[in-house]
């Protein structure tokens, strides 16, 4: 049996809950950015994780940012329902050059702006710049999936089949992405092998990286899919084969390169200069 095949049954067998590339992915890329951080910024994480709390408030004893790459994540599963709706990604239609809707400021790329800000202010109180930092290590991570930056009018949640082995029942495009592919884009070894062009850094760089994203979204997950066509819907379920699985975690593994990579330069940029 293939490697991959047997991952991909293995991982079907042990489904993870849906969140942008899992947590795997999450602490893949801030391992990543963390290999990135000039000394100054290095030592600004150590004292921003010091007194770390887990989701219940508790302290956590977490360290590193691949510790605690996936808190946004821990945190909604106890919230509210609703609570976090809509902040660890942008609808984004993939075929249109407009992006999508952002309501109060809360989605992927403006929530990155705006905890930036507060990351780099020190007249902030420690908990809420640890807090910022936890919300920008995951969302770099979340918006360089490319499903959380641009969707077709299905909004990612066709179900689909890989080679008519139906996954969990009910997989979606999304789920596929967040997980199988996340993990076998892990699996495939250090983020660090990954060759990638991350563009230069600008102001608005998190609205840039969710269009850059928007694009890989309809180039390298729609557009691949026979009979995909804008302004359509995919008939459902939507059958994969293994070529598509295997280019999708090259795409997968470019993606969580370019956000370890963004994510550290954001970090030096912010955390990388000695207070006055
Ligand atoms: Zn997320």
């Amino acid at each position: 049996m293939p490697w991959i095949v047997a991952l991909l049954l293995c991982l079907w067998l042990f489904p993870q809950p849906s969140s942008a590339w899992g947590r795997k992915g999450h602490a893949a890329i801030a391992v990543l950015a963390e290999s990135q951080l000039t000394p100054q910024a290095q030592a600004q994480v150590r004292e921003l994780l010091a007194g770390d709390l887990d989701r219940d408030g508790k302290p956590s004893a977490r360290t590193t940012l691949a510790a605690i790459a996936s808190w946004p994540d821990e945190i909604r599963d106890i919230a509210p329902a609703k609570a976090f709706k809509g902040w660890h990604s942008r609808a984004n239609p993939v075929c249109d050059a407009a992006l999508g809707a952002c309501r109060d400021g809360h989605c992927v790329d403006q929530l990155i702006v705006a905890y930036a800000a507060v990351l780099r202010d020190r007249s902030q109180p420690l908990r809420e710049r640890n807090e910022a930092l936890k919300w920008v290590v995951h969302l770099v991570g979340d918006l360089h999936q490319p499903l959380h930056s641009g969707v077709s009018i299905d909004g990612g949640n066709v179900r689909v089949v890989v080679d008519g082995f139906d996954a969990r029942p009910g997989t979606t495009l999304h789920a596929l992405w967040d997980n199988e592919i996340g993990n076998l884009a892990v699996a495939a070894g250090p983020l660090q092998a990954v060759a990638i062009d991350t563009g230069a850094a600008a102001a608005d760089a998190p609205t840039q990286w969710t269009r850059e994203a928007r694009d890989v979204a309809r180039r390298s997950v729609y557009e691949p899919i026979a009979g995909f066509a804008c302004g359509q819907r995919l008939a459902a379920p939507v059958p994969l084969d293994r070529a598509y699985v295997r280019q999708a975690v090259v795409v997968a593994r470019e993606q969580m390169a370019r956000a370890g990579t963004r994510l550290a330069r954001l970090l030096n940029e912010r955390l990388g200069v000695a207070p006055k």
